[in-house]
């Protein structure tokens, strides 16, 4: 299972297969890991160093954290995408295709003056998150998201 979570600054991403439950982050800060709640993560509850210090101690790469560059990343599924925004303008896009075997993601790009970022993964997982949200099998041919999928 591959989720977003974020709060003004800060986006972590939880990829449930890699984590082999150490709970260094329900030590490091349980207000924000609670594996009792639903959703188990809440971003609003500590400081970002507090967040970030407890993503970076995951010992298994389950958590993994960015910051978000006033980035904002939406899903449009009539799209077919995930598109990335800083302020109203478009500076990047994840465009995947839908067929009888699930969606297949074809194209990942963020403009130059952005990479580096992180964004191109937030494009990615917002792609993967929606797919498991809504039951479809999810493939890629872009070697990028190829290669966040298999991570
Ligand atoms: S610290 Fe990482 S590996 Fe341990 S429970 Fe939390 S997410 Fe899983």
């Amino acid at each position: 299972m591959h989720r977003l979570y974020e709060n003004n600054d800060i986006v972590v991403f939880w990829n449930s297969e890699k984590c082999y439950h150490a709970k260094r982050c329900v030590t490091g800060s349980p207000r924000t890991f609670d594996i009792q709640r639903k959703p188990w993560i809440d971003m609003s509850l500590a400081d970002n160093p507090e967040i970030w210090q407890t993503v970076s101690s995951c010992p298994s790469g389950a958590l993994t954290c960015v910051y978000k560059h006033d980035v904002e990343i939406r899903f449009d599924e009539a799209g077919h995408r995930s598109v990335a925004f800083a302020g109203d303008t478009q500076i990047g896009e994840c465009v995947f295709t839908v067929g009888e075997g699930g969606w297949t993601i074809v194209h990942t790009a963020v403009k130059p003056e952005y990479e580096g970022k992180g964004i191109a993964k937030r494009l990615v997982y917002k792609v993967i998150e929606a797919s498991e949200r809504e039951k479809v099998k999810i493939d890629a041919t872009c070697s990028y998201a190829l290669k966040v999928l298999k991570d």
